[in-house]
């Protein structure tokens, strides 16, 4: 059975990192409550620090600042090509700070530095240098009505937008959310996760450096159902975009719809179907679905969790796989060695036990791991079950954690009717060396991002977001600055 242990522990982190404020209107600053919150660190379960707890009262003041900034002081007189230049001098900062938040990221998360330093903060600053190239080509149409009118649509900012993210990727939410919404000049009220808010108020803080005016973004720690709560019923905030659980989006959805009728975009993880074929390059194949289950400890919206492998190479698939697991060195972030961090926190990692204890307890066949390691911290052994079946706990709900779950099929029609058979949409990924086949099932499968013979491939360039009850709106490319912007028609008359 299991034989992943703990990676000891002999690389350095960072060391002091202090208590931390809010950032509205320009200014750090305690919380109206005085109240603060620990950030823990995910390997040690200690204390990083205390951070400024946010609530009502601080959302107020940072709308209020975000309002002001959107209608005067420099912001909305800017150029848009200025727009542009600070949105890359953020990118510049952050890829010159890239070690530090690297670190940061890992320390608050408990993501493996090694990751931090190749996947998340690579992505963030070309997310940032993507939409810096936005500023200056977001640009309307001329239409040709009847009569005689010119008539002409324009593309503003949407105004004063509330941000709502999570704790997986908390510098890439950030720059999902911040990108689109800097380049078509929105404002900012962003709440970054309980668990990981240390290294949004970094970047804000970089931001300031950069030359933002004040007000333009402001940071709010707390908790979602005060200060998350507080963003979604406000009357002053023109759209809330969320990355997060569906319970918690509907929650939002509703403040929405009985505040104001902000604009509202939602991404809410999935439960997405990876369908090996028996005629897939199978090594390929192994490390892709490993790749798109355990990368970043299991906990990715997108994650491939319900992995559909053909019977004829079922069992073959599952030795490889297993393999895998075994070889995983699970322990320290900040181990170079390491490529498993623990779980976020000790609510994430008691959750994910349960779904496991869940697996057992339908008759799904635990093949390696499904227990907690060590005494500290929130580790849980790379997990695999075989056996699965569509309708067990395990294949319907999203674990967000390192737990496999193999069910086997026999043909093309099958697999796409038990793929599509879930409330949610995200992404789906097949592995065949038939193009026919490929085409059929990208066409087939109901969701946002389908990936063949590859996964977890993301780009700033192109768009992500959910079908069904994994949300609306896409994010990244071109498509996200429709979340931040209104389209205004304007008819000039031009007869006598
Ligand atoms: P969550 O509750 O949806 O948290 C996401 C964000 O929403 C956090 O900033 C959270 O604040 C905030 N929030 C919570 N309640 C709110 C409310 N009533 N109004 C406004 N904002 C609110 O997710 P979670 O509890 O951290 O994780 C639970 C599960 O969600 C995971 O196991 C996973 O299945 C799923 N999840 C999905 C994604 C994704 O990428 N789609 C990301 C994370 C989690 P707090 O900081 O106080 O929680
Ligand atoms: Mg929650």
């Amino acid at each position: 059975m299991a034989t992943a242990t703990l990676q000891k522990s002999h690389a350095h982190k960072p060391t002091e990192v202090k208590n931390q404020q809010l950032f509205i209107g320009g200014k750090w600053r305690d919380s109206a409550s005085g109240k603060t919150f620990a950030t823990l660190n995910p390997a040690t379960g200690e204390t990083i620090c205390r951070v400024a707890e946010g609530d009502k009262a601080d959302v107020d003041l940072a709308v209020a600042a975000a309002r002001k900034a959107f209608e005067e002081g420099p912001w909305p007189k800017m150029n848009a090509s200025e727009r542009g230049r600070l949105l890359n001098k953020l990118a510049d900062l952050i890829e010159s700070h890239k070690e530090e938040l690297a670190a940061l990221e890992s320390l608050d998360n408990g993501k493996p530095l090694r990751d931090s330093l190749a996947a998340d903060l690579p992505l963030v600053v070309k997310c940032y240098r993507y939409y810096a190239g936005w500023a200056d080509k977001i640009h309307g149409k001329t239409i040709p009505v009847e009569g005689p009118f010119f008539c002409y649509t324009r593309h503003e900012p949407i105004g004063v937008v509330g941000q709502i993210i999570p704790w997986n990727f908390p510098l890439l939410m950030q720059a999902w959310k911040w990108g689109p919404a800097l380049a078509t000049g929105c404002t900012i009220v962003l709440k970054p996760a309980e668990q990981t808010p240390l290294t949004a108020l970094r970047v804000a803080q970089l931001a300031q450096e950069a030359g933002f005016p004040d007000g333009v973004i402001n940071v709010v720690p707390g908790y979602g159902p005060t200060a998350g709560a507080a963003i979604s019923e406000h009357m002053d905030v023109d759209k809330v975009a969320f990355t997060g659980e569906g319970s918690t989006g509907q929650i939002i959805m509703t403040a929405a719809a009985k505040s104001n009728l902000k604009r509202v975009s939602l991404e809410l993880g999935g439960k997405s179907p990876n369908i090996v074929f028996a005629d897939a390059d199978l090594d390929a194949a192994v490390e892709g679905a490993y790749f798109g289950l355990f990368f970043n400890q299991g906990q990715c919206c997108c994650a491939g969790s319900r992995l559909f492998v053909e019977e004829k190479v079922h069992d073959r698939f599952v030795e490889k796989v297993l393999q895998k697991a075994k070889a995983q060195k699970v322990g320290d972030p900040f181990d170079p060695e390491t490529t498993q961090g623990p779980q976020v926190s000790q609510e994430q990692c008691d959750r994910i036990m349960g779904y496991i204890d869940a697996g057992k307890q339908e008759g799904a066949k635990l093949l390696t791991g499904g227990r907690r390691l060590g005494e500290r911290g929130y580790f849980i052994e790379p997990t695999v079950f075989g056996e699965v079946k569509d309708d067990m706990k395990i294949a319907r709900e999203e674990i967000f954690g390192p737990v496999m779950n193999i069910l086997k099929f026999k043909d093309v029609d099958e697999v796409v009717r038990r793929g599509n058979r879930t409330f949610y949409g995200l992404a789906a990924a097949v592995w065949t060396r038939d193009i026919t086949k490929a085409h059929r099932l990208a066409n087939g499968l109901r969701a946002g991002t389908v990936w063949i013979n590859c996964y977890d491939v993301f780009d700033s360039a192109a768009p992500f977001g959910g079908f069904k009850m994994s949300g609306f709106g896409r994010e990244l490319g071109e498509y996200a600055l429709e979340l931040y912007s209104e389209v205004k028609t304007v008819y000039v008359n031009l007869g006598e």
